[in-house]
């Protein structure tokens, strides 16, 4: 039997992986291939990459040159860190005076204002003002007084950023402003370390940021990357699926495990931008994807959407499968998914054995050889 591996319970996500082959660092013979395994701590969580490859030493250069890559988007990106890109920017912007930025800090922006759009503004990484307060919540144990809420308000909203495409400058309308790329920068980097492994010559890889986890070409002669998704031990939860993933991501969000708990009240790290408040239904959303930006990205929105509104939006996008386990104020458990995950994942019985892959299409994969 394969050794399980937890992945994202630090998450809030069940979500775990199946890797035979080398565990724990040691690797294994399989195939022609061996499986190397790399873990670091990067962005807040165990960043973990996972290589097929002949040579240790060739892999490692590889993991390392990937592992520089995730830092470097971190010092780009991180709000919790001072010196950062995106936190000088915030700091040193002034309202209605365009400040160009890095490539990295660009994309999450186009990225981030597209999804604000489709989403009727639920996703909107304009947020850290209120972000930052439900964290200092959750440290401190008390809800944010009313009238810091109201003037963290003043400082989010997506529409007071303007972009610029030709100059590639984004222009804050609003005092205060602050960027917070949490909810799909840890997809992003596992999406960039994969691509720094292509290009070293690895092809069958997977790279997981806790609950964050892209995968490509399988281990020689399997279908996929087994991965667990979308269970939770709660009664009446669906179990977890083992499915075997190639060249796609899947992420979860939602706070089922984790979450600040005040005068019997459950708050959500992620905050609904209609009330400026933590979400307070329990839900676990899983999301496969075509890259870990867009299914990290999707995971946290249709958090906010809710079940109803999410599942809908969710099958608008092309390749995209989500399902939502939500526990009800009565205790229920109910499970929605949307028209994708049932195609692709699975309707009654679990995909074992055969491959499942994402494609724009929606097709599936030849076997890898
Ligand atoms: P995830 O764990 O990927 O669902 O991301 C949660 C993180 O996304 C939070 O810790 C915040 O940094 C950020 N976030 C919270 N609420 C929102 C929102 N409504 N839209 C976009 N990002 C959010
Ligand atoms: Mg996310």
């Amino acid at each position: 039997m394969p050794r399980r591996v937890w992945l994202s319970r630090a998450a809030g996500g069940l979500l775990g992986l199946f890797l035979p082959g080398c565990i724990g660092g040691r690797p294994r013979q399989s195939g022609a291939d061996t499986r190397f395994e790399f873990e670091r701590p990067q962005m807040g969580v165990p960043f973990r990459m996972v290589i097929c490859g002949q040579d240790r030493a060739v892999a490692a250069a590889a993991a390392e040159s990937a592992f520089a890559r995730v830092e470097a988007l971190n010092r780009a990106l991180s709000d919790y860190d001072p010196d950062s890109e995106v936190s000088r920017l915030c700091l040193g912007a002034k309202v209605g005076v365009a400040s160009p930025v890095g490539e990295d800090l660009w994309r999450m922006l186009v990225q981030g204002l597209a999804l604000a759009r489709a989403t009727g503004g639920a996703f909107d990484v304009t947020l850290g003002p209120l972000v930052n307060l439900w964290r200092r919540a959750r440290r401190r144990g008390e809800l944010p007084a009313d009238h810091l809420l109201a003037e963290a308000r003043m400082r989010c909203g997506w529409e007071r950023l303007q972009l610029d495409a030709r100059k590639r400058t984004v222009t804050f309308l609003a005092a205060g402003m602050r960027l917070d790329f949490g909810g799909m920068a840890k997809g992003y980097a596992a999406d960039e370390a994969m691509r720094v492994l292509r290009e070293s010559g690895f092809r069958r890889t997977l790279v997981a940021a806790a609950g964050d986890i892209v995968v490509a070409d399988p281990p020689p002669g399997q279908a996929g990357w087994t991965v667990e998704v979308g269970g939770s031990d709660l009664p009446g939860s669906p179990a977890a699926r083992r499915i075997p993933l190639r060249r796609s991501a899947v992420s979860t969000s939602g706070d089922l495990f984790q979450r600040l708990e005040i005068g019997g009240r459950r708050y959500s790290h992620i905050v609904d931008p209609r009330t400026g408040i933590g979400l307070t239904d329990r839900a676990l959303v899983t999301v496969l994807a075509r890259d870990g930006t867009t299914s990290d990205s999707v995971s946290t929105a249709v958090s906010v959407l809710g079940m109803e509104r999410g599942l809908r939006w969710a099958d608008t996008l092309p390749g995209v499968a989500v399902q939502v386990i939500r526990l009800g104020e009565g205790g229920a458990v109910e499970v929605g998914v949307n028209r994708r995950w049932t195609a692709g994942v699975g309707g009654s019985k679990p995909v074992e054995g055969a491959p499942l892959s994402l494609s724009a299409a929606g097709a599936v994969e030849p076997a890898c050889g």
